[in-house]
């Protein structure tokens, strides 16, 4: 029957044809993400459930994180492989709980090329990636030969093993692009010196697999439809590679958007949703095949509208289905408003796994835990009172009323959210708002007693058999002659609009709050089309790798950034979205000031002493984002033996709301 809301994204689509024909249930695919899971074989227990419970949650079709076909291919020193028959026995454990739980699973064959972070990595020529510290050994001629038919060996391998597709990993920079590309491909034998013969290493490894596995099982292609990076391929390359993939027996395209080395973000919060869906449309005009869009789309109503409008067929979504295992199951059942939506931070999954981390989730820290973190239903229905809705304090509550507990949530302000409320209002953090809507959501489905505009006191919470505190922070004014000035105003005041700045702002304390409020000092707001032109975006068909040269931005607001440290400003951000909040400081102006020490503030601005010569930051509006303090007034004078202090409250120094939202969940497991 078809779905009354979402009437194209549930609708049936078969891949292929014959024996192995394989029918998805519906059109969302769980894109690939490498989770850490898959390094090691004691882990594949954990990868089986994490994988079941998102196959129990509805999704079409899983891909795996990428397994590499060859050692010299992976992506860091004994990273995942598919190389033996022992190999792909142990994946059975896998393929066998993800078909048990009603679902699909294809396995992604990645070589990483230069990308690899190990001494042994190879690539097509000897340049070093801008990323990886290693340079790669120039393959010969034989072994990209060898390499191609090892492609195809990993690929029978996965059927072997019980997969129901594969995926041939050939975007995001790793070794097939590396191929693809003049900038990294300046050979001169059959693998290289046209565009046409930089083309051979991937349709051989296509035409080799398809050979292998025959006519019907299913192999996506992920094929790059824009590289952003200098020397990268242009539209019309892309388009004949597809065309030939698609002849050498490519059953699906999944697409990608950019190599790791580009300096455009393209799938972290301030990237807009849908950006990418006009590429994924184009190369649906070349192929016959389908086409699966990829890249910022969070939601099951902008999927739905991407195949509604013929962009694509198909659309694979990764992070929000960490974020959410039940993504498409609640959309199924008309309840897309319980989506606990990715909000594209890429603290807890990407930062994770470039910090050698297994990666997890900011707003489900359950995600790649399951087999851990669990919230069993409790056996004795004791009263639970949390104190405090900001992250901490939501996690907590929606958790043990999850376990059944009869929770009651206490706030002093009219409203959910605490710190997390500011963030929502940084241009480019809009997204935060669904993760506050999913926790009002919640609160409600599971029928918390929710009290705004009430300062709990113990007497209040003398009834109640467990007390969770989450009073959270507040942010601290140092102690600097003059921070009572009329012109200094805290991050709180203008993030929530109390405080209007003047034109000339300066900032005080350049951490992720600091670098966040000079965003929002500076923006203009931006449509898609302007936001394309300040990244420098252009037209593959009209510039390589779809690269031109950026519009510069043109600031609210002048803006200077201070901080004590001698460190570049911002090198504390996130590993995979720092570099991103750093370019735009620079694009929007942002003068930076490191190694000061403050003297005062009056009516000229703030005076800062750096390298031993004195001098005036003139502005009209001091901001302080200097760290904050926690608020445990409360903590100080209850029975500790029933109260547990979580979040901010409880260490304010680096707080952030991973940490928040996994204590809060953490605490009430084990209550
Ligand atoms: P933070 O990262 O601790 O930064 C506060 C900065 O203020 C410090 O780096 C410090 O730099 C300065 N400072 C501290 N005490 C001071 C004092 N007494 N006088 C003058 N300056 C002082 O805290 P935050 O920016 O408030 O962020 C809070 C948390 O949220 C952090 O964990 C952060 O990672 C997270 N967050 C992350 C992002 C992101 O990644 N994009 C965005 C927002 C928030 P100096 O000592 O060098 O001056
Ligand atoms: Fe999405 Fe952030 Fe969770 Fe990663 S950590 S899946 S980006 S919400």
């Amino acid at each position: 029957m078809t779905h009354p809301t979402y009437p194209h994204l549930l609708e049936p689509l078969t891949l292929g044809a014959g024996p192995d024909a394989l029918t998805l249930r519906n059109r969302v695919v769980m894109g690939s993400m490498h989770t850490g899971l898959e390094d090691h074989p004691w882990d594949i227990d954990k990868l089986s459930e994490f994988f079941a419970e998102r196959a129990r949650g509805g999704v079409g079709l899983i891909i795996t994180g990428g397994y590499a076909p060859t050692k010299r291919g992976w992506l860091k020193p004994f990273a995942s492989e598919m190389t033996n028959r022992l190999h792909a026995m142990r994946h059975q454990r896998v393929t066998g709980a993800v078909h048990e739980a009603g679902g699909a699973i294809a396995l992604q064959v990645l070589h990483a090329g230069r990308y690899g972070y190990h001494p042994l990595s190879q690539s097509a020529s000897d340049k070093k990636s801008p990323i990886t510290p290693f340079k790669p050994h120039a393959m010969s001629s034989k072994e990209v030969d060898h390499t191609a038919t090892a492609f195809a060996k990993s690929v029978s391998l996965a059927r072997k093993a019980g997969y129901d597709a594969v995926e041939i990993m050939g975007s995001e920079g790793y070794l097939i692009n590396q191929f693809l590309a003049a900038r990294t491909n300046d050979r001169d034998d059959q693998w290289g010196g046209s565009a046409a013969r930089r083309m051979h290493f991937p349709v051989e490894v296509v035409r080799r697999s398809r050979e292998l596995v025959g006519d019907d099982f299913p192999i996506v292609y992920r094929i790059s439809l824009l590289d952003l990076v200098e020397g990268g391929q242009t539209w019309e390359e892309t388009a004949e590679l597809a065309l030939h993939l698609e002849a050498a027996g490519v059953t699906v395209f999944n697409t990608g958007i950019g190599w790791h080395e580009a300096r455009v973000p393209t799938i972290i919060t301030q990237v807009p949703r849908g950006a990418w869906r006009s590429y994924t449309a184009r190369l649906k005009q070349v192929v016959e095949v389908p086409v699966c869009a990829s890249n910022r789309i969070n939601t099951p109503e902008l999927a739905e509208d991407i195949i509604a409008s013929g962009d694509a067929d198909l659309v694979s979504m990764a992070r929000p289905l960490l974020a959410d295992p039940a993504f498409v199951a609640k959309a199924m059942d008309e309840r897309a408003d319980e989506i606990n939506t990715c909000i594209a931070c890429n603290q807890a999954c990407l930062d994770h796994v470039f910090s050698n981390e297994r990666a997890s989730c900011l707003v489900n820290p359950r995600a790649c835990h399951e087999t851990e973190l669990v919230l069993t239903p409790t056996m004795r229905k004791q009263t639970v009172a949390v104190v405090g809705a900001g992250p901490a304090g939501l996690a907590a509550a929606t958790s043990a009323a999850e376990r059944g507990f009869a929770v009651t949530l206490f706030e002093a302000s009219p409203e959910l959210g605490g710190q997390f409320r500011l963030a929502m209002a940084v241009p480019g953090k809009e997204d935060f708002a669904d993760t506050l809507r999913y926790f009002t959501r919640r609160l409600e489905v599971l029928g918390v007693d929710v009290r705004l505009s009430t300062r709990a006191t113990p007497d209040d919470l003398a009834v109640f058999d467990q007390v969770v505190v989450a009073t959270g922070v507040e942010p601290r004014m140092p102690e600097i002659p003059g921070i009572d000035h009329p012109s200094v105003a805290s991050y709180a005041d203008v993030l929530s609009g109390r405080v209007v700045p003047g034109k000339r702002v300066a900032v005080i304390g350049a951490g992720g709050i600091g670098v966040d409020v000079s965003v929002f000092l500076t923006h203009e707001p931006e449509d898609l089309d302007d936001w394309m032109a300040h990244w420098g975006v252009g037209d593959p068909a009209l510039h390589e790798g779809g690269l031109t040269e950026a519009k510069p931005r043109t600031p609210a607001r002048e803006v200077t950034l201070i901080q004590r440290k001698t460190t570049p400003i911002g090198i504390g951000l996130g590993k995979t979205s720092g570099w991103a909040h750093r370019a735009v400081l620079k694009q929007s102006k942002v003068t930076m000031v490191s190694g000061a020490t403050y003297d005062r503030i009056d009516d000229q601005g703030v005076h800062v002493i750096v390298d031993g010569t004195p001098r005036v930051v003139a502005c009209d509006t001091v901001v302080v984002c200097a760290g904050q303090d926690s608020v445990r007034g409360l903590y100080d004078v209850l029975d500790h033996r029933s109260a547990h202090l979580i979040g901010g409250a409880d260490v304010a120094a680096e707080l952030d709301a991973k940490r928040a939202i996994k204590q809060g969940t953490e605490v009430v497991a084990g209550l």
